[in-house]
């Protein structure tokens, strides 16, 4: 059974517009389980847990495996156009969360050399800071 998106009517799952208002239903949300339909949605589901986990480093591996497991899908099973789809979606999630991952990586270097820097700066500084100190309070 599925409902009708406008009237609410309950509709077969074989009917393409609803029998009350004739509104187009939307195709069926039940897909056939196949094995390349699995891999699609295993592609999809790591390229968004990538990009999440892009902003930490361990990112990069669920993104390396939605783009592997896109590539299969769309090398394998071009005849499905719901497992192509949500492939093509792994890929292109994937492929951000590696340049997320990679964008991250440059930041995080270029903080950290600022911050070791402005240690090494701080650290030449201190010295004559705390001398002048002393011999102000010593005189
Ligand atoms: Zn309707």
């Amino acid at each position: 059974m599925k409902q009708c998106p406008k009237c609410g009517a309950n509709c077969a799952d074989s009917d393409t517009f609803c029998g009350i208002c004739g509104t187009p239903l939307p195709i069926s949300r039940q897909y056939p389980p196949r094995s390349s339909d699995g891999l699609a949605v295993a592609s999809m589901v790591l390229g968004i847990i990538g990009v999440v986990f892009s902003l930490v480093f361990i990112g990069i591996v669920p993104a390396i495996l939605a783009i592997i497991f896109g590539l299969i899908v769309l090398c394998s099973a071009r005849r499905r156009q719901n497992g192509c789809g949500m492939a093509i979606a792994g890929l292109v999630t994937g492929g951000f969360a590696l340049l997320i991952a990679a964008l991250v990586s440059l930041f995080f270097i270029s903080v950290v050399s600022s911050m070791v820097s402005s240690w090494t700066d701080n650290y030449d500084n201190a010295p004559g800071f705390s001398q002048s100190d002393d011999s102000h309070l010593t005189a």
